[in-house]
């Protein structure tokens, strides 16, 4: 049996009234790709900021690479790197210097930094516009250049949340192949979330669905499936969460909380 990397026990996040993550529990063993599903505000985003130690929890205990998240902060953040659901990037710096700057602060060994640098921005095709400024990138090149910089440090766990939103079908494949190269080449272990049923169905050796703060179902697409007397994992989702559209959204300024906070951290 592989060690857990990942591990939440007990975990609630309040927000005053609204309850984000009402006692969540579950294991990620190194090397895995684990899915974490949920229709919006079912508490995914807030679940990852106190992975990464964004948020403090309410209550419960949170473990990554052994090490107590609320107690060792420091070594905790050694030990991931992230893709935010919305891109954080310096837009009047060139792609380059935005991924050189990434590289300095993670403590890259320098002999390593420029094929690394070059390695990532030929991955998600940004390689010839590596010298012009963010500020002129499409959404999408933003949110390419974005994955690129996540993945520079090659950290033990990676964190991704909503990676692929409103990328096209190719950059979606060629970001999901990197991904899991990088779990077969360096063990890395890896955690997403997601909206596209599909992705979660190839790419996640396990999946756990949150709905309300609470999860419903934990294993393999299949599992779940079966779980469920259904045949898709997007049945099996359908069936833990329900049909109706939530109109709950998770709140807009999340991804600025969670910017501010890496800012803050990068500058301790
Ligand atoms: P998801 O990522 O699954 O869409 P979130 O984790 O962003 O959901 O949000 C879960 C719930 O917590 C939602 O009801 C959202 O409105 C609420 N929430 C998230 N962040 C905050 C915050 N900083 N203050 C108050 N409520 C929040
Ligand atoms: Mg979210």
């Amino acid at each position: 049996m592989s060690k857990p990397v990942i591990v939440a026990e007990n975990v609630v996040k309040r927000f005053d009234e609204v309850v984000a993550v009402n006692d969540i529990s579950f294991a990620v063993n190194a090397g895995e790709i684990f899915a974490f599903l949920g229709p919006n505000g079912a508490g995914k985003s807030t679940t990852i900021s106190m992975l990464t130690t964004m948020l403090r929890p309410t209550s419960g205990k949170l473990f990554l690479n052994s090490h107590n998240v609320a107690k060792e902060q420091a070594n905790a953040r050694k030990s991931f790197g992230i893709v935010f659901q919305d891109p954080a990037l310096e837009e009047e710096l060139t792609a380059y210097e935005n991924m050189l700057v990434h590289a300095i602060l993670y403590g890259i060994p320098k002999p390593e930094q420029v094929p690394r640098i070059e390695e990532l921005l030929r991955l998600v095709d940004l390689w010839e516009r590596k010298d012009s400024y963010v500020k002129t990138y499409s959404g999408g090149m933003r949110r390419r250049l974005e994955i690129a910089r996540g993945l520079l440090h090659h950290p033990k766990v990676l964190f991704l949340d909503e990676p692929t939103l409103g990328l096209d079908t190719q950059t979606r494949n060629l970001l999901w192949d990197y991904v899991q190269k990088l779990r077969d080449n360096e063990g890395m272990t890896i955690f997403f979330t997601t909206h596209y049923l599909d992705e979660a169905e190839e790419v996640a050796d396990r999946i756990a669905i949150i709905d309300h703060g609470k999860i419903v179902a934990t294993g393999t697409s299949k599992q779940l499936a079966k779980q469920t007397g259904t045949k898709t994992l997007e049945q099996a989702y359908l069936e833990l969460t329900g049909k109706g559209v939530r109109d709950e959204t998770s709140l807009a300024n999340n991804g600025l909380n969670v910017r501010t906070a890496m800012r803050n951290r990068n500058l301790r």
